[in-house]
Protein backbone atom coordinates (compact mmCIF):
# COMPACT_ATOMS: atom_id res chain seq x y z
CA UNK A 1 0.00 0.00 0.00
CA UNK A 2 0.93 3.31 -0.69
CA UNK A 3 -0.13 6.55 0.75
CA UNK A 4 -0.46 10.02 -0.35
CA UNK A 5 -2.55 13.18 0.00
CA UNK A 6 -4.48 15.48 -2.18
CA UNK A 7 -6.49 17.53 -2.11
CA UNK A 8 -10.23 17.69 -2.54
CA UNK A 9 -10.03 20.14 -5.43
CA UNK A 10 -7.38 18.71 -7.25
CA UNK A 11 -9.02 14.86 -6.50
CA UNK A 12 -12.28 16.35 -8.14
CA UNK A 13 -9.94 16.91 -10.99
CA UNK A 14 -8.78 13.60 -11.08
CA UNK A 15 -12.08 11.92 -10.86
CA UNK A 16 -13.63 14.43 -13.33
CA UNK A 17 -10.65 12.83 -15.53
CA UNK A 18 -11.74 8.95 -14.78
CA UNK A 19 -14.90 9.53 -15.38
CA UNK A 20 -14.91 10.92 -18.66
CA UNK A 21 -13.10 8.21 -19.88
CA UNK A 22 -14.18 5.44 -18.45
CA UNK A 23 -17.86 4.07 -17.85
CA UNK A 24 -18.27 5.09 -14.68
CA UNK A 25 -21.19 4.68 -11.65
CA UNK A 26 -21.58 6.83 -8.37
CA UNK A 27 -24.15 7.32 -5.84
CA UNK A 28 -26.94 9.87 -7.09
CA UNK A 29 -30.11 11.01 -5.15
CA UNK A 30 -32.74 9.42 -6.84
CA UNK A 31 -35.99 9.79 -4.72
CA UNK A 32 -37.10 10.93 -1.17
CA UNK A 33 -38.69 8.03 1.17
CA UNK A 34 -41.66 8.79 2.83
CA UNK A 35 -39.52 10.64 6.01
CA UNK A 36 -38.50 12.50 3.48
CA UNK A 37 -34.95 11.22 3.64
CA UNK A 38 -32.85 11.29 0.40
CA UNK A 39 -32.57 7.77 -1.25
CA UNK A 40 -29.44 7.22 -3.45
CA UNK A 41 -28.28 4.59 -6.10
CA UNK A 42 -25.43 4.06 -7.66
CA UNK A 43 -25.87 5.30 -11.31
CA UNK A 44 -24.04 5.98 -13.85
CA UNK A 45 -22.04 9.53 -13.82
CA UNK A 46 -20.42 11.85 -16.46
CA UNK A 47 -18.37 14.61 -14.59
CA UNK A 48 -17.12 14.80 -11.24
CA UNK A 49 -20.78 16.91 -10.68
CA UNK A 50 -22.71 13.96 -10.99
CA UNK A 51 -21.24 12.27 -7.56
CA UNK A 52 -23.47 12.64 -4.47
CA UNK A 53 -20.22 12.74 -1.99
CA UNK A 54 -21.64 13.21 1.12
CA UNK A 55 -24.21 10.34 0.49
CA UNK A 56 -25.46 8.08 3.42
CA UNK A 57 -26.26 4.86 2.32
CA UNK A 58 -27.69 3.17 -0.83
CA UNK A 59 -31.09 1.01 -0.45
CA UNK A 60 -29.62 -1.41 -2.81
CA UNK A 61 -25.68 -2.50 -2.99
CA UNK A 62 -23.23 -2.49 -5.60
CA UNK A 63 -23.06 -6.16 -5.16
CA UNK A 64 -25.71 -6.16 -8.58
CA UNK A 65 -22.56 -4.62 -10.71
CA UNK A 66 -20.67 -8.45 -10.00
CA UNK A 67 -24.31 -10.52 -9.26
CA UNK A 68 -26.66 -9.04 -11.71
CA UNK A 69 -30.29 -10.13 -11.00
CA UNK A 70 -30.62 -11.71 -13.85
CA UNK A 71 -27.58 -13.15 -15.82
CA UNK A 72 -26.99 -15.39 -18.64
CA UNK A 73 -24.66 -18.05 -18.56
CA UNK A 74 -24.69 -19.28 -21.68
CA UNK A 75 -27.08 -19.37 -24.87
CA UNK A 76 -27.76 -22.62 -27.45
CA UNK A 77 -28.48 -22.97 -30.88
CA UNK A 78 -29.67 -26.02 -32.67
CA UNK A 79 -28.81 -27.19 -35.87
CA UNK A 80 -30.88 -30.37 -37.54
CA UNK A 81 -29.36 -32.62 -34.93
CA UNK A 82 -26.90 -30.95 -33.54
CA UNK A 83 -26.61 -28.14 -31.09
CA UNK A 84 -23.97 -25.69 -30.45
CA UNK A 85 -23.21 -23.72 -26.89
CA UNK A 86 -21.91 -20.10 -26.63
CA UNK A 87 -20.55 -18.67 -23.15
CA UNK A 88 -19.57 -15.07 -22.85
CA UNK A 89 -17.25 -14.49 -19.62
CA UNK A 90 -15.99 -11.48 -20.96
CA UNK A 91 -16.70 -7.87 -18.64
CA UNK A 92 -16.91 -4.24 -19.73
CA UNK A 93 -14.46 -2.25 -17.40
CA UNK A 94 -16.18 0.00 -15.49
CA UNK A 95 -15.10 1.96 -12.30
CA UNK A 96 -17.29 2.47 -9.25
CA UNK A 97 -16.95 5.25 -6.91
CA UNK A 98 -17.46 6.41 -3.62
CA UNK A 99 -18.08 2.90 -1.80
CA UNK A 100 -18.20 2.27 1.65
CA UNK A 101 -15.65 -0.03 4.01
CA UNK A 102 -18.59 -2.21 4.35
CA UNK A 103 -19.39 -2.78 0.78
CA UNK A 104 -15.74 -3.38 -0.02
CA UNK A 105 -15.86 -5.72 2.62
CA UNK A 106 -18.82 -7.73 1.29
CA UNK A 107 -17.03 -7.86 -1.89
CA UNK A 108 -13.68 -9.33 -0.26
CA UNK A 109 -16.47 -12.14 1.01
CA UNK A 110 -17.78 -12.79 -2.29
CA UNK A 111 -14.16 -13.39 -3.80
CA UNK A 112 -13.96 -15.66 -1.00
CA UNK A 113 -16.89 -18.16 -1.65
CA UNK A 114 -16.62 -16.83 -5.80
CA UNK A 115 -12.95 -17.17 -6.59
CA UNK A 116 -11.29 -18.92 -3.64
CA UNK A 117 -14.05 -21.72 -2.80
CA UNK A 118 -13.67 -25.04 -4.78
CA UNK A 119 -16.01 -23.80 -8.07
CA UNK A 120 -14.26 -20.12 -8.82
CA UNK A 121 -17.07 -18.32 -10.92
CA UNK A 122 -15.53 -16.67 -14.49
CA UNK A 123 -18.64 -14.41 -14.78
CA UNK A 124 -17.91 -13.44 -11.14
CA UNK A 125 -13.98 -13.03 -12.08
CA UNK A 126 -14.13 -11.02 -15.37
CA UNK A 127 -16.18 -8.90 -13.69
CA UNK A 128 -14.62 -8.38 -10.76
CA UNK A 129 -10.80 -7.67 -12.63
CA UNK A 130 -12.28 -5.45 -14.57
CA UNK A 131 -13.91 -3.26 -12.09
CA UNK A 132 -11.81 0.01 -10.63
CA UNK A 133 -12.71 0.67 -7.21
CA UNK A 134 -12.37 3.81 -5.41
CA UNK A 135 -13.62 3.67 -0.99
CA UNK A 136 -14.86 6.49 0.43
CA UNK A 137 -14.63 6.67 4.97
CA UNK A 138 -18.18 8.29 6.04
CA UNK A 139 -19.81 8.41 9.56
CA UNK A 140 -21.89 5.79 10.44
CA UNK A 141 -25.78 6.17 10.29
CA UNK A 142 -27.80 5.79 13.65
CA UNK A 143 -28.45 2.01 12.58
CA UNK A 144 -25.27 0.95 10.84
CA UNK A 145 -24.19 -2.02 13.07
CA UNK A 146 -20.24 -2.41 11.15
CA UNK A 147 -17.89 -2.22 13.89
CA UNK A 148 -19.87 -4.69 15.43
CA UNK A 149 -18.71 -7.11 12.87
CA UNK A 150 -15.46 -5.77 12.44
CA UNK A 151 -15.92 -4.20 8.76
CA UNK A 152 -16.12 -0.18 9.24
CA UNK A 153 -12.58 -0.55 8.37
CA UNK A 154 -11.13 -1.68 5.24
CA UNK A 155 -7.41 -2.37 4.17
CA UNK A 156 -8.13 -4.61 0.91
CA UNK A 157 -10.57 -5.11 -2.16
CA UNK A 158 -10.22 -1.71 -3.52
CA UNK A 159 -7.86 0.36 -5.75
CA UNK A 160 -7.66 3.52 -3.92
CA UNK A 161 -9.46 4.33 -0.95
CA UNK A 162 -10.32 7.93 0.47
CA UNK A 163 -10.12 8.89 4.08
CA UNK A 164 -11.60 12.91 4.45
CA UNK A 165 -8.96 14.59 6.79
CA UNK A 166 -10.63 18.49 6.28
CA UNK A 167 -9.33 20.46 3.18
CA UNK A 168 -7.51 17.23 1.60
CA UNK A 169 -8.22 13.15 1.49
CA UNK A 170 -5.42 10.77 2.68
CA UNK A 171 -5.30 8.34 0.24
CA UNK A 172 -4.68 4.67 0.29
CA UNK A 173 -3.00 3.31 -3.16
CA UNK A 174 -3.31 -0.41 -3.41
CA UNK A 175 -2.95 -1.00 -6.78
CA UNK A 176 -0.65 0.27 -10.03
CA UNK A 177 -3.67 1.35 -11.96
CA UNK A 178 -4.77 3.79 -8.91
CA UNK A 179 -0.75 4.83 -8.78
CA UNK A 180 -0.37 5.80 -12.61
CA UNK A 181 -3.45 7.06 -12.95
CA UNK A 182 -2.70 9.44 -9.59
CA UNK A 183 0.66 10.40 -11.24
CA UNK A 184 -0.81 13.03 -13.89
CA UNK A 185 -2.03 15.05 -10.56
CA UNK A 186 -0.96 16.63 -7.81
CA UNK A 187 -0.07 14.75 -4.56
CA UNK A 188 2.02 14.69 -1.99
CA UNK A 189 3.50 12.36 0.75
CA UNK A 190 1.55 12.32 3.91
CA UNK A 191 3.14 14.17 7.22
CA UNK A 192 3.00 14.23 11.02
CA UNK A 193 0.05 16.37 10.82
CA UNK A 194 -1.29 14.45 8.16
CA UNK A 195 -1.19 11.73 10.32
CA UNK A 196 -2.50 12.71 12.81
CA UNK A 197 -5.77 14.17 10.90
CA UNK A 198 -6.17 10.38 9.77
CA UNK A 199 -6.22 9.07 13.23
CA UNK A 200 -8.40 11.69 14.82
CA UNK A 201 -10.75 10.81 11.84
CA UNK A 202 -10.75 7.30 12.54
CA UNK A 203 -11.50 7.35 15.88
CA UNK A 204 -14.32 10.18 15.27
CA UNK A 205 -15.87 7.47 13.06
CA UNK A 206 -15.34 4.98 15.35
CA UNK A 207 -17.07 6.69 18.19
CA UNK A 208 -19.95 7.86 16.20
CA UNK A 209 -21.57 4.37 16.24
CA UNK A 210 -24.93 4.22 17.54
CA UNK A 211 -25.87 0.43 17.37
CA UNK A 212 -23.90 -2.37 18.68
CA UNK A 213 -24.51 -5.88 18.41
CA UNK A 214 -23.08 -8.28 20.86
CA UNK A 215 -21.88 -11.07 18.13
CA UNK A 216 -19.41 -12.95 20.49
CA UNK A 217 -19.59 -16.30 20.40
CA UNK A 218 -22.86 -16.04 18.19
CA UNK A 219 -22.27 -19.43 16.27
CA UNK A 220 -22.15 -21.31 18.71
CA UNK A 221 -25.29 -19.46 20.62
CA UNK A 222 -27.14 -19.95 17.36
CA UNK A 223 -26.24 -24.20 17.62
CA UNK A 224 -27.92 -23.69 20.77
CA UNK A 225 -30.71 -21.84 20.13
CA UNK A 226 -31.89 -23.98 17.26
CA UNK A 227 -35.05 -24.98 18.25
CA UNK A 228 -35.67 -21.40 19.88
CA UNK A 229 -39.05 -19.71 19.59
CA UNK A 230 -37.49 -16.66 18.55
CA UNK A 231 -37.61 -18.50 15.40
CA UNK A 232 -41.33 -18.85 15.34
CA UNK A 233 -41.81 -15.05 16.76
CA UNK A 234 -39.76 -13.58 14.09
CA UNK A 235 -41.05 -15.61 11.74
CA UNK A 236 -44.66 -15.32 12.17
CA UNK A 237 -43.55 -12.01 11.06
CA UNK A 238 -41.96 -12.60 7.84
CA UNK A 239 -43.78 -12.26 4.29
CA UNK A 240 -41.24 -13.78 2.11
CA UNK A 241 -40.88 -11.77 -0.08
CA UNK A 242 -36.84 -12.09 -0.07
CA UNK A 243 -36.04 -8.02 -0.54
CA UNK A 244 -33.42 -8.55 2.58
CA UNK A 245 -31.39 -10.93 0.73
CA UNK A 246 -32.05 -8.59 -2.65
CA UNK A 247 -30.51 -5.25 -1.10
CA UNK A 248 -27.46 -7.16 0.88
CA UNK A 249 -24.33 -7.05 -0.25
CA UNK A 250 -22.97 -10.44 0.53
CA UNK A 251 -26.27 -12.77 -0.04
CA UNK A 252 -25.58 -14.63 -3.03
CA UNK A 253 -27.96 -17.66 -3.19
CA UNK A 254 -29.49 -18.07 -6.67
CA UNK A 255 -31.65 -19.97 -8.92
CA UNK A 256 -30.99 -21.66 -12.58
CA UNK A 257 -33.35 -21.62 -15.19
CA UNK A 258 -33.43 -23.07 -18.84
CA UNK A 259 -35.58 -21.74 -21.38
CA UNK A 260 -36.61 -22.29 -24.76
CA UNK A 261 -36.37 -19.69 -27.58
CA UNK A 262 -40.35 -18.99 -28.90
CA UNK A 263 -39.25 -20.34 -32.80
CA UNK A 264 -37.15 -23.18 -31.38
CA UNK A 265 -34.15 -22.57 -32.48
CA UNK A 266 -32.31 -22.00 -29.54
CA UNK A 267 -32.41 -21.59 -25.59
CA UNK A 268 -30.37 -19.98 -22.39
CA UNK A 269 -29.60 -21.14 -19.11
CA UNK A 270 -30.17 -17.88 -17.01
CA UNK A 271 -29.14 -17.18 -12.89
CA UNK A 272 -31.39 -15.02 -11.26
CA UNK A 273 -30.52 -14.43 -7.33
CA UNK A 274 -32.63 -16.07 -4.86
CA UNK A 275 -33.69 -15.87 -1.31
CA UNK A 276 -33.45 -18.29 1.05
CA UNK A 277 -36.72 -16.49 3.09
CA UNK A 278 -39.04 -17.12 -0.34
CA UNK A 279 -41.34 -20.04 0.09
CA UNK A 280 -40.33 -22.64 -2.38
CA UNK A 281 -36.29 -21.98 -1.90
CA UNK A 282 -36.29 -25.41 -0.20
CA UNK A 283 -38.38 -27.80 -2.85
CA UNK A 284 -36.83 -30.50 -4.49
CA UNK A 285 -37.97 -32.20 -7.02
CA UNK A 286 -41.03 -34.23 -6.24
CA UNK A 287 -42.61 -31.07 -4.48
CA UNK A 288 -41.02 -31.53 -1.02
CA UNK A 289 -40.61 -28.37 1.23
CA UNK A 290 -37.94 -29.14 3.35
CA UNK A 291 -38.58 -25.21 4.89
CA UNK A 292 -42.18 -24.83 4.70
CA UNK A 293 -42.42 -23.14 7.81
CA UNK A 294 -41.25 -19.39 7.84
CA UNK A 295 -39.38 -19.37 10.68
CA UNK A 296 -37.21 -22.06 9.50
CA UNK A 297 -36.30 -20.05 6.09
CA UNK A 298 -35.54 -17.16 8.11
CA UNK A 299 -33.63 -19.11 10.71
CA UNK A 300 -31.53 -20.54 7.44
CA UNK A 301 -31.08 -17.14 6.58
CA UNK A 302 -29.30 -16.26 9.88
CA UNK A 303 -27.34 -19.40 10.00
CA UNK A 304 -25.76 -18.91 6.86
CA UNK A 305 -24.82 -15.22 7.82
CA UNK A 306 -23.78 -15.45 11.04
CA UNK A 307 -22.84 -19.67 11.16
CA UNK A 308 -22.54 -21.93 8.66
CA UNK A 309 -19.51 -19.46 7.19
CA UNK A 310 -18.29 -18.74 10.92
CA UNK A 311 -17.47 -22.40 10.38
CA UNK A 312 -16.28 -22.92 6.89
CA UNK A 313 -14.47 -19.66 6.12
CA UNK A 314 -13.64 -18.15 9.87
CA UNK A 315 -15.88 -15.25 9.34
CA UNK A 316 -19.78 -14.65 9.68
CA UNK A 317 -20.75 -12.85 5.89
CA UNK A 318 -22.95 -9.94 7.26
CA UNK A 319 -21.13 -7.20 7.15
CA UNK A 320 -23.47 -5.08 9.31
CA UNK A 321 -24.86 -2.59 6.87
CA UNK A 322 -28.28 -3.04 8.18
CA UNK A 323 -30.21 -2.94 4.67
CA UNK A 324 -32.10 -5.61 5.05
CA UNK A 325 -33.31 -3.97 8.48
CA UNK A 326 -34.43 -1.02 6.82
CA UNK A 327 -35.76 -2.37 3.46
CA UNK A 328 -38.00 -5.37 5.70
CA UNK A 329 -41.40 -3.98 5.49
CA UNK A 330 -42.45 -6.20 9.13
CA UNK A 331 -39.58 -4.92 10.85
CA UNK A 332 -37.38 -7.76 11.07
CA UNK A 333 -33.57 -6.52 11.59
CA UNK A 334 -30.30 -8.36 12.67
CA UNK A 335 -30.40 -6.34 15.97
CA UNK A 336 -33.61 -7.28 17.79
CA UNK A 337 -33.36 -10.94 16.16
CA UNK A 338 -29.88 -11.39 17.44
CA UNK A 339 -30.69 -9.46 20.48
CA UNK A 340 -33.72 -11.81 21.18
CA UNK A 341 -31.46 -15.13 20.75
CA UNK A 342 -28.85 -13.77 23.09
CA UNK A 343 -31.33 -13.21 26.15
CA UNK A 344 -32.95 -16.61 25.07
CA UNK A 345 -29.37 -18.29 25.78
CA UNK A 346 -29.16 -15.66 28.82
CA UNK A 347 -32.35 -16.92 30.11
CA UNK A 348 -31.45 -20.57 30.36
CA UNK A 349 -28.40 -20.31 31.55
CA UNK A 350 -30.45 -18.80 34.34
CA UNK A 351 -33.01 -21.34 34.75
CA UNK A 352 -29.89 -23.79 34.49
CA UNK A 353 -27.93 -22.16 37.72
CA UNK A 354 -30.99 -22.06 39.77
CA UNK A 355 -32.29 -25.95 38.81
CA UNK A 356 -32.40 -27.55 42.01
CA UNK A 357 -30.00 -30.11 40.61
CA UNK A 358 -27.50 -27.21 40.10
CA UNK A 359 -27.45 -25.68 43.48
S1 LIG B 1 -37.40 -8.55 4.02
FE1 LIG B 1 -38.39 -9.05 5.96
S2 LIG B 1 -40.41 -9.85 5.36
FE2 LIG B 1 -39.14 -9.89 3.50
S3 LIG B 1 -38.25 -11.99 3.52
FE3 LIG B 1 -36.76 -10.64 4.54
S4 LIG B 1 -37.28 -10.87 6.73
FE4 LIG B 1 -39.05 -11.61 5.57
S1 LIG C 1 -26.88 -6.21 7.88
FE1 LIG C 1 -28.33 -7.40 6.62
S2 LIG C 1 -28.04 -6.65 4.54
FE2 LIG C 1 -26.24 -5.96 5.70
S3 LIG C 1 -24.71 -7.57 5.42
FE3 LIG C 1 -25.83 -8.08 7.30
S4 LIG C 1 -27.47 -9.48 6.61
FE4 LIG C 1 -26.68 -8.43 4.77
Amino acid sequence: MIYKIISKKEFSAFVDALVKSNSSFGPQQVDTNSKGNAVYQFKPVHSVGDIAFDYTATNSSIKHFFLPFREELSRFKFHRDDWKQQINYEAEPIVLIGLRPCDISALNILDDVLLNGHFPSPYYLAKRKNTFIIGIDHLPLPDCFCKSMNHHVVTTGFNLFCSDIGDDYYLSINSSKAFNFLKAFETRDPNEEDNCLLTERRKLIQNSFQTDIDVTGLPSILDIEFDSPVWEKWGNKCLNCGTCAMVCPSCYCYSLTEKFDLDLKGASREKRLYSCNLVDFAVVAGGHNFRPKNGDRLKYRYYHQHRGFAENGNQQICVGCNRCGRACLSGINPKDVINDLRMEKESCLTCVSSSPDKR
